[in-house]
């Protein structure tokens, strides 16, 4: 496994490998999730390139990026482990030199939920995205169904740009009690880390309740606003239940296929987490 800092070693070394490269972004600090799209660039791909990089430009002012975990050793080691070919780690000076002055912005699917909550995020995530996909040029690229917006907004940039890659989003993977992993969860201490799993609790009564038969999106928000509500340590910030492909809000009753989620501060830790229901359970547009 080879590792590079800068885009031209990066060029290089990309050159080397055998074709389709399937690439994994990553912020680091790497669980079985991120390990679980890494299985599946390498189940599919010739070569694997994984990217980590801890973007500050989709962090807000007041967000973690400081204190974001960071354990580039580990992450090396796991990575090899997995028989992945290539790990671009670039600085933040190398992706945002003096002088940077372009933005991806994407722009109707971007704008609710997370986009609303976290101004100017999807425009850090979209403009580094584009970057990473023009730097490896893979033929295909690996995200999670955890960040379910952000997979939308990556596939909608790829098409309306002509990115020449497929887009692949997996399953969420979870803890055993239902949390969903993430970095984040590292910084919820015991309390936290239990009440942690009302995120989960909180979906499952909607999806209960839907397969049970109600249809109206008002009564699953409500079914999840609750079940939040009754959890002392956590602070909800938005539930919707939305058009799993335009991420609507939907008013009235579920047709289609629907994406239950939420962000939910458990402490100070902002986690968030989604269900898809419907028809067909699986990823918008997958
Ligand atoms: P991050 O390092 O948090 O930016 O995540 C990198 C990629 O891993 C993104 O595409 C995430 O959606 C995906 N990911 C993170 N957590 C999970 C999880 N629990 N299950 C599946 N994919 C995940």
């Amino acid at each position: 496994m080879e590792t590079v800092k800068t885009i031209s070693e990066l060029r290089a070394a990309r050159l080397r490998l055998p074709q389709p490269v399937g690439l994994v972004p990553t912020m680091g600090y790497l669980h079985e999730g991120h390990l679980t799209l890494v299985r599946a660039a390498r189940s599919e791909c010739a070569s694997v390139v994984v990217s980590i990089f801890v973007n500050p430009t989709q962090f807000g002012p007041a967000e973690d990026l400081n204190s974001y975990p960071r354990d580039l050793r580990r992450d090396l080691q796991l990575l090899e482990k997995e028989g992945v070919d290539l790990v671009w780690a670039p600085e933040a000076e190398e992706m945002y030199p003096p002088g940077f002055q372009t933005w991806v912005t994407v722009e109707e699917i971007a704008r609710p939920l997370e986009g609303s909550m976290r101004p100017g995020h999807f425009r850090g995530v979209a403009t580094v995205v584009a970057k990473l996909f023009n730097a490896v040029q893979p033929q295909r690229a690996y995200f999670g169904q955890k960040d379910a917006q952000q997979a939308a907004v990556i596939r909608q940039m790829t098409r309306d740009l002509n990115f020449n890659l497929e887009i692949i989003v997996c399953p969420i993977v979870r803890e055993p009690d239902g949390l969903a992993m993430s970095s984040r969860n590292t910084y919820l201490n015991p309390q936290e880390r239990q009440a942690a799993t009302v995120l989960y609790r909180s979906l499952s009564a909607a999806r209960q309740a839907y397969q049970s038969g109600e249809r109206e999106a008002d009564r699953l928000r409500q079914v999840m606003t609750e079940v939040i509500q009754n959890e002392p340590l956590a602070r909800l910030q938005y539930v919707s239940c939305a058009d799993a492909d335009t991420l609507q809000e939907i008013t009235g009753r579920i047709s289609g296929r629907a994406l239950l989620s939420m962000a939910v501060f458990v402490g100070k830790t902002r986690l968030i987490d989604n269900f898809l229901i419907g028809e067909e359970n699986h990823a918008p547009g997958y």
